[in-house]
């Protein structure tokens, strides 16, 4: 059986590679009918908070993606979280200390550091060489007795190669040598990440470890604990970097860069679940747009590309476009509700009869929208009744000749009007162009002009019957005076 696991270190906002990787790991749990594992890798005590634990969480439930095993929902290899699981992984630190495979280290963080800038003073990999390996117990009794306090550190063995074969990069090798007796319990007995990932993702049965590229270097270490513990190895997949437009290392200079900014900014899970999942992978074919039963369907890993995946935010926003217009105007404007509130157009919660009309007016403009809080713009002209022209060309349209006596018009036909809707609307517009003989631009442009300061924007039809009569009178009046 398949078992991956998606392991975040609760220490921030959850990023987009974050999501990347989970989304990477379910998909391949649920093609291959096996078990999707939610692990919280919280030994960095001071960055590790439950706050984003709960974040991390939430985007996933957000995003369709559900765990069969992990925190909140147990599972047979459990607990899922490291802060309780120290004592499991002191029982492997005290075979690894018996068979002489670790060893305590009472180095100070000063003689430490004074180590790095002699080796890189001499042009050397900085790397511990090894001063406590063979440390008597008449030694550790006076470093103990001096107040030290030890580490744990794995004695990594010389003149080594180690070759794995990653399913995403092919094979890959590193020498032992570079590596450096590496530190695996700190001195205040937390394990750290490179030691509890290997107990956790052994003693969890995982079978593939899928995960950011940034790992790569820390696989050899984790190969070397594999095997002085005599455990199974899993295989390993590193996926690649994602990159902004400018192809460097993806960041806040970029944009939004976490699952709940873009939530918040209105995009929708379905469009998000698709365009993650096409950041360095591809099926065959042209088509892009993939539901998550096509994404399961299709997904493998060896189409998960080598090379850097490069976040499109354009290719996003058209994902999105696309979800949001299939999803419709009622929900488009529910998740433009906070947007309209903040930007002071609406006051939640709406009665019925507003929601209806803003509803309509999402309608109206729906295809412009990438992503929800954009309808804020687009909704503008809906909202404003004190209109400023946008130009001196806009201006200057309403100071052709013919102006005044089709305005009039248009106002004097308008309020005489039974009742607005768009056939009556488009009645009186059309009756002005055929009595006054003008094109329809010199009557359409100038009544846009007057309302909204625009010459681009909604149908203006649509507008007019949406604002009603009583709110484009107004603006008429004020704009025309
Ligand atoms: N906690 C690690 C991280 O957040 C997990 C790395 C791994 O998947 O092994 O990057």
């Amino acid at each position: 059986e398949l078992r991956v696991r998606f392991a975040p270190s609760p220490t921030g906002p959850f990023h987009i590679g974050g999501a990347r990787s989970a989304l990477f790991n379910w998909l391949l749990a649920r093609k291959e009918g096996g078990k999707f594992i939610l692990r919280i890798e919280d030994t960095d005590l001071e960055r590790s908070t439950r706050e984003s634990e709960e974040n991390i969480k939430e985007a996933l439930r957000w995003l369709g993606i559900d765990w069969d095993e992990g925190v909140d929902v147990g599972g047979p290899y459990g607990p899922y979280r490291q802060t309780e699981r120290l004592g499991l992984y002191r029982e492997y630190t005290d075979k690894l200390l018996a068979a002489g495979r670790a060893y305590h280290c009472y180095c100070s963080e000063e003689e430490l550091e004074a180590e790095r800038q002699e080796l890189t003073a001499k042009g050397e990999t900085p790397r511990y060489l090894g001063r406590c390996r063979s440390l008597t117990d008449a030694d550790r009794a006076r470093f103990a007795a001096e107040g030290r306090k030890a580490t744990v550190r794995f004695k990594v063995p010389e003149n080594r190669q180690i070759i794995f074969n990653d399913l995403v990069r092919g094979t890959v090798s590193f020498e032992s040598n570079g590596i450096g007796d590496f530190v695996i319990v700190k001195s205040d007995g937390i394990p750290v990440y490179n030691y509890a990932v290997v107990l956790d993702d052994a003693l969890m049965r995982v079978t593939h470890v899928i995960r950011a590229e940034e790992h790569l270097s820390n696989t050899p270490r984790q190969i070397l604990v594999y095997q002085a513990l005599g455990l199974p190895l899993p295989e390993f997949g590193h996926i690649s970097l994602i990159l902004g437009k400018d192809r460097t290392k993806m960041s806040k200079r970029h944009g939004a860069t976490s699952v709940e900014q873009y939530r918040n900014l209105g995009y929708l899970p379905g469009a998000l679940v698709n365009f993650l999942a096409l950041l360095g992978w591809a099926p065959e074919g042209e088509e892009e747009i993939f539901s998550r039963e096509e994404l399961i369907e299709k997904f493998s890993l060896d189409r998960v590309a080598k090379n850097s995946a490069v976040f499109d935010v354009d290719k996003l926003n058209w994902l999105n476009a696309h979800y949001l217009r299939q999803a419709g105007p009622a929900v488009i404007t529910e998740l433009a509700l906070p947007h309209l509130e903040a930007a002071g157009y609406i006051a939640l919660p709406l009665k019925d009869e507003q929601r209806v009309w803003l509803e309509q007016a999402v309608a109206v403009v729906q295809e412009h929208i990438s992503y929800a809080a954009q309808a804020v713009d687009h909704l503008a002209v809906f909202f404003k009744d004190e209109v400023t022209f946008e130009s001196d060309e806009a201006r200057a349209i309403l100071r052709d000749a013919d102006i005044p006596q089709v305005m009039a018009a248009f106002r004097d036909r308008l309020t005489a009007l039974p009742a607005i809707d768009d056939a009556a609307v488009k009645g009186v517009l059309k009756g002005i162009v055929k009595e006054f003989k003008l094109g329809g631009n010199k009557v359409y442009m100038p009544v846009r002009v007057a309302l909204t300061g625009q010459v681009h924007g909604p149908d203006l039809i649509r507008l007019i019957v949406l604002l009603g009569r009583e709110r484009v009178l107004a603006r008429m009046e004020s704009t025309l005076a």
